[in-house]
């Protein structure tokens, strides 16, 4: 067996670049599988740190922080993507670091991503990149409108965006958009919003979890359903666009894709993402493996585990006050309550979430029915 290939043995040292949720559940889903973590974060005292062994609290391109922390870990992964390349490459001098730049660098910016995605014959919304008030003024005539432009990099949850009618000035929206660089897309009037999420070891073994359907509310993920209602043609579909991307890329660890269905039964890509994900929550309590423990298995080449879904479920994200009411929550025992361990409830914040499981087949259309 090479060296890439041979298991990075429990009881070793995860490193976790990013202090969010995401770090923290991957935290204790290592720490069930018998590894230690530590985290590399500009946040004190972060979601993940209040789980881990060592934190080590610092700006991304804080040199003496890239050493310290990458000499202390047996390999390195990210629950946030947006990482300067540099940072990427100093870490990469010490651990292995999975999954690799190529991967991060394509889900940290939406023209690569779209390109990538387009160069492998997937499709996308239209788009076009723009870089001036009179690029998105062309633009706009060539896509129609309504659209939206977006920021090139660092959207997330709906942030950086600007929506486009077919009254609206060019030069405004430029100027609201604020970035250097935008991507102006077409509206997609779809029928459904999906996403799928996949995971790869260094070897090249793949495993999908079920297709699941996410209804956003201010742009930012509301609910999921698993498994989505789709026909099972489309979600074949779903799951071969997920891995062909997967492959593709080389990922080592998680890749989460989040696709349109049109109208007409074509599925867009939308975005990317190289890490466990918001609508793969419901894993945790619904499947076999939970994505989280996945992950940690494909980073460390363990064997993955079986995706196998027991129960159907709903996810709904608490967001901002959403999670004050704990204790009604936890008065409801079909809810199963996640906290994140976040001090304070901001607007538009994710403070947790709850799992709602129904039998398999039940098929539930929405959280409370
Ligand atoms: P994004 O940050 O690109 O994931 O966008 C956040 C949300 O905005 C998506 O989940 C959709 O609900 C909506 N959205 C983004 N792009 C489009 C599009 N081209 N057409 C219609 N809705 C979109």
């Amino acid at each position: 067996m090479s060296d890439a290939l041979a298991p990075i043995t429990p009881g070793s040292v995860i490193g976790i670049v990013g202090g969010g949720q995401l770090g923290r559940m991957t935290a204790v889903a290592a720490a069930e599988l018998g590894y230690r973590v530590h985290v590399f974060t500009p946040e004190a005292n972060s979601p993940t740190e209040q789980v881990c062994e060592k934190a080590f609290v610092a700006p991304y391109d804080d040199e003496a922080a890239i050493d310290a922390f990458g000499q202390s870990v047996d390999v390195i992964t990210f629950e946030f993507e947006n990482i300067p390349a540099e940072t990427v490459r100093k870490l990469s001098r010490h651990a292995p670091v999975r999954p690799g730049w190529k991967c991060l660098e394509i889900c940290q910016n939406r023209v690569k991503e779209k390109t990538f995605a387009t160069g492998l014959g997937i499709e996308t919304a239209p788009w076009r990149e723009v870089r001036s008030a009179s690029e998105l003024a062309q633009a706009i005539q060539e896509i129609g409108a309504p659209a939206i432009l977006k920021t090139n990099t660092l959207g997330y949850d709906g942030k950086g965006q600007v929506r486009i009618r077919p009254d609206t000035d060019a030069a405004s929206a430029w100027a609201e958009l604020g970035a250097d660089v935008g991507v102006l897309e077409g509206f997609i009037d779809f029928t459904m919003e999906i996403s799928v999420i996949t995971a790869r070891r260094p070897s090249g073994v793949m495993a999908s979890f079920d297709v699941v359907e996410n209804r956003h509310k201010d742009g930012i993920l509301d609910i999921t359903i698993a498994p989505a209602k789709i026909s099972e043609t489309l979600a074949d579909k779903a799951r071969t666009v997920a891995q062909q991307l997967t492959q593709a890329m080389d990922m080592v660890g998680l890749l989460a894709v989040e696709m349109f269905v049109t109208q007409d039964g074509h599925i867009l890509v939308n975005e990317m993402a190289p890490r466990p994900h918001n609508s793969g929550h419901w894993t945790q309590d619904a499947c076999t493996t939970s994505q989280f423990e996945q992950f940690v298995r494909a980073v460390t080449g363990l064997p993955l585990g079986s995706t196998q879904r027991h129960s159907d479920a709903v996810m709904k994200n608490l967001i901002g006050h959403d999670a004050d009411p704990w204790l009604d929550i936890l008065a409801n025992p079909d809810n199963k309550l996640h906290l994140y361990g976040k001090n304070e409830a901001r607007p538009g914040r994710k403070m947790g979430h709850i799992n709602r499981l129904f039998p398999k087949g039940s098929q539930p259309r929405g959280w409370g029915n």
